[in-house]
């Protein structure tokens, strides 16, 4: 599309709008209803896609079966294509469904309205990305990826960082990509997704710097770090990883940086050393 920045901003801040709520979104809901009443999903396959994941673990059967509603409503709205020989069953389907679930159990499943594919790729991939710098000159960039997320989609995953996630080393790649759609939802990945009312945008901003050069001195002084230090790309990767860090591995976060924590709880609406 040749549009100019703005116009693209504006039609990005459209599809990112919050679906009008009222009769549309009703009828929404209530389609999905019926359709989910006909999915039959074992606890037995629930167990076989998510049982060994910590992060579901935490959860009281109450809010596992939570998850599982939001899963299915989530495989509902989405298309899940798999390609370069990447081998999509039920149970991988439930996994990664499962896994975007997590971030959005109190925010609401329409948070995710902004994109409606997620490829799956099998092994890690190479991305080539163009971009224009301030003088005209366009720069070529070739590298190799586990995830992306785009504006209006699609995500994009590796199959084998998928299998790599979730295991208990606060490498969680699902979360980390779909972290970045939210971030995205105020039409720009600039590590600050759309705050809810009440919260202090100024003090997520101090907090959230305190914790990047806190990061990087550990990380220059070699001392343990309280997450991948891959957070110090930029601000959007520093707000991923925070994100992915926050479900797996919340103790050494909440302990090395309890403003930055208390943000994430808030943001999220949820506080997993509290359930
Ligand atoms: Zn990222």
């Amino acid at each position: 599309m040749f549009l100019s920045s703005r116009e693209e901003r504006v039609i990005v801040a459209k599809l990112n709008a919050p679906a009008a709520s009222g009769w549309w979104q009703r009828l929404r809901y209530w389609r999905e209803d019926r359709q989910l009443r006909r999915l039959a999903v074992t606890s037995a396959q629930w167990h076989a896609a998510l049982g060994d994941w910590t992060v579901y673990q935490r959860y009281p059967l109450e809010q596992q079966q939570r998850i599982q509603q939001l899963a299915l409503r989530l495989l509902l709205r989405k298309h899940l294509v798999a390609i370069n020989d990447a081998e999509l069953d039920d149970r991988l389907r439930l996994r990664i469904a499962g896994m975007a679930a997590v971030p959005v159990l109190e925010l609401g499943l329409d948070w995710y309205d902004g994109w409606r594919t997620l490829i799956l790729y099998d092994g890690p991939f190479v991305a080539e990305h163009s971009w224009e710098d301030e003088f005209g000159i366009v720069h070529q960039e070739v590298s190799e990826r586990s995830g992306e997320a785009w504006e209006r989609g699609p995500v994009v995953l590796s199959l084998e960082d998928v299998w790599h996630s979730g295991q208990g080393d606060g490498y969680n790649v699902v979360i980390h990509e779909l972290a970045h759609t939210l971030d995205m939802r105020d039409a720009s990945a600039n590590g600050a997704p759309p705050l809810h009312a009440g919260m202090d945008a100024a003090a997520w901003k101090q907090d959230m710097q305190a914790a990047w050069d806190d990061l990087a001195r550990r990380a220059e002084q070699g001392e343990p770090l309280p997450v991948d230090e891959y957070a110090l790309e930029d601000p959007a990767e520093f707000f991923a990883v925070l994100s992915e860090t926050f479900f797996e591995q919340p103790e050494p976060l909440q302990a090395a940086w309890p403003g930055v924590y208390r943000h994430l709880a808030d943001f999220y609406r949820q506080d997993l050393l509290q359930s």
